[in-house]
């Protein structure tokens, strides 16, 4: 059996539709795939449909952007009630908060310059509800600021470069609970990545499972051979559950092929049994 947990379509900033991604998964011959849109759980019902009509196990979640220690912390969230009201409220201010941040970010970069608009910026997200950075970098490649998107990034959308500008982030600590809260469960997303660094330690992390955490996605593309073993140990000693996956974003991250990085069945329903939404 092949799981992969960890996906982005249109409704964020993947480039496949979600049931294009649906096919897209059984094509590369995966059993389970979960749709991780950022913030948002608007490609859930389409992509439900598909996976019913090809016949793949669709897990629905969403990767929520979180804040701990002033780093930013993608949260994971499995099988969770999208009705739960105080979860669709946070959701709600994460995505106030990113749709504020565009137009700060393109104000920057026309401080330092650099020609971009926000109808530039629009074009690319497509009417994506998670408008963000991505759109941005994908804005500057067309208008000839930058060669790919991970060159926009790394040039003028990091910390510290002309186009960076911070925004709200729900504290990890409360949406861990909420995530619970609402039948769902809660997986850090590359936790040693380039976004979790290293405060994300055994002890941090020892911690975050006492409000609930249920896992830690170790199998990702961020980790190289050595921290994968170093966090595989930690989580082991932990009891979370390790997930792999892709991150899979379409054309919009090379190296991320569906598949890539797979979660060990036995964990996958380990994960399973500990969601209780309706
Ligand atoms: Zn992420
Ligand atoms: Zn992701």
């Amino acid at each position: 059996m092949r799981i992969d947990l960890h996906t982005h379509s249109s409704a964020s900033d993947g480039t496949d539709t979600p049931a294009d991604l649906v096919r897209a998964a059984k094509a590369a011959g995966l059993d389970v795939v979960a749709l991780t849109d950022h913030d948002a759980m608007s490609g859930w019902a389409e992509a439900a449909q598909e996976a019913d009509e090809v016949g793949i196990t669709l897990v629905p979640g969403l990767e929520i952007s979180t804040a701990y220690h002033h780093r930013g912390v993608h949260l994971l969230a499995y099988l969770p009630d999208p009705t739960d009201p105080p979860l669709a409220a946070a959701l709600d201010r994460i995505l106030a908060g990113r749709t504020a941040r565009t137009p700060a970010i393109v104000d920057a970069l026309r401080r330092h310059g650099i020609a971009i608009t926000e109808d530039d910026v629009r074009r690319e997200s497509g009417g994506s509800v998670a408008a963000g950075r991505p759109h941005v970098a994908d804005a500057l490649v067309r208008l000839g600021h930058a060669g790919d998107r991970t060159q926009a990034f790394t040039d003028l959308l990091n910390p510290g470069k002309p186009g960076y500008a911070n925004r709200y982030a729900a504290p990890l600590e409360e949406m861990i609970p909420l995530v619970t809260g609402a039948g769902g469960v809660a997986v850090i997303a590359h936790p040693w990545g380039r976004s979790g660094g290293t405060v994300l330690d055994e002890a941090a992390l020892s911690h975050l499972r006492d409000l609930g955490l249920a896992g830690v996605e170790v199998d990702h593309q961020d980790h190289g051979p050595d921290l994968r073993a170093r966090l595989r140990a930690i989580a082991a000693n932990l009891d979370l559950v390790v997930t792999g996956s892709s991150d899979y974003h379409g054309l919009g991250k090379v190296d991320h092929d569906l598949g890539v990085n797979t979660t060990d069945p036995e964990q996958y329903e380990r994960l399973v049994s500990l969601a209780s939404s309706p």
